[in-house]
């Protein structure tokens, strides 16, 4: 791929150490988002800083957004599709599969192509480049734009229809919160019960119920009562809500996943959007009357 100028819109938890990979790889990035600050921390690192959406689209080919929710990148796309050099436009964001499908028409207007290109891994992925991307776009797309999505993970092609990406990503990040809903039941069973924390997730990591939650977020965020994993309650409530609201739509049954939903409901109105999705653990732990910590 010719290593023009890189647009990266969204600096956030996610955005900003993706696009710091970016920078670190060589690549001119430059940068916008809502957030001054946050444009600051990336101009320190090496980026260009830009004035709006629009100047980024005038400056750069391909650009790159990491955005909260559908309604947003809706927005943005709009004001992209006004700029007279954006030709791509990855897009790491969770919104699902219908709002990835307009989200390419309003694009597909101005010439300029939709890569549908959630990630999954977390700011830990992230900051590593060991992010799953999922990647939905034509095929000889994909392969262009490898050099540069390989800097920040492990890209899979699922398919080359926009949305198809947005799918299997609300069906992974479905599976992630159930991960910290059960374990955290689990957990709170078992120091109820007088075991010691560190004690049972080394039992349930050698045995059969180990997952991403025992593996990584109770040692990370939970058990040093930390919560901060790095992901936002209000974003994981909207995932599930977008992942129930899709199967719906395709007629499967979802009894466990709404579960999983009501439970980021009540963490979402208990600790607030900002709060972090590993906070759906003290929610359980209140319920029973114990702290996971070690
Ligand atoms: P975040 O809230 O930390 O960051 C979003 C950034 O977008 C903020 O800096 C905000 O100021 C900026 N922004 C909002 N509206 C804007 C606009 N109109 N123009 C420019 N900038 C704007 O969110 P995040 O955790 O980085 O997540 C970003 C996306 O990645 C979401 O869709 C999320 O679901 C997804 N995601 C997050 C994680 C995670 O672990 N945090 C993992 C995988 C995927």
């Amino acid at each position: 791929m010719n290593k023009g100028i890189l647009g990266f819109i969204g600096l956030g938890n996610m955005g900003r150490p993706m696009a710091t990979r970016l920078l670190n790889a060589g690549w001119d990035v430059i940068v916008y988002d809502l957030d001054e600050a946050a444009v600051q921390a990336l101009v320190q690192g090496g980026a260009q800083p830009a004035q709006s959406v629009v100047d980024v689209a005038n400056k750069a080919s391909t650009v790159l957004l990491s955005l909260p929710n559908p309604a947003i990148v809706q927005t943005v796309a709009q004001e992209l599709a006004t700029g007279k050099l954006s030709k791509r436009v990855v897009d790491f964001s969770t919104i699902g599969p219908g709002a990835a499908v307009k989200v390419a028409e309003i694009l597909g207007k101005n010439d300029c192509t939709y890569i549908d290109c959630p990630v999954s891994g977390g700011v830990p992925g992230a900051t590593a480049g060991t992010l799953a991307l999922m990647v939905s776009c034509p095929t000889a797309l994909h392969e262009q734009l490898l050099p540069l999505l390989q800097i920040l993970g492990k890209p899979i092609h699922v398919g080359e229809k926009p949305g198809q990406a947005q799918t299997a990503k609300l069906a992974n990040n479905l599976l992630s919160a159930a991960a910290i809903a059960i374990s955290s039941e689990a957990m709170a069973m078992a120091v109820k019960g007088g075991l010691d924390p560190r004690v049972m997730l080394e039992v349930i990591n050698a045995g059969s119920g180990r997952n991403s939650a025992t593996q990584d977020k109770f040692p990370r965020s939970i058990l040093p009562g930390t919560f901060d994993y790095g992901f936002g309650t209000g974003l994981a409530y909207k995932d599930v809500r977008l992942c129930i609201d899709e199967a719906e739509q395709l007629g499967v049954p979802m009894v466990v996943g709404a579960a999983v939903r009501e439970m980021l409901a009540i963490t979402n109105s208990v600790y607030g959007a900002d709060s972090d999705y590993t906070s759906i653990c003290r929610v359980v732990e209140s319920w029973a009357g114990v702290e996971i910590r070690g």
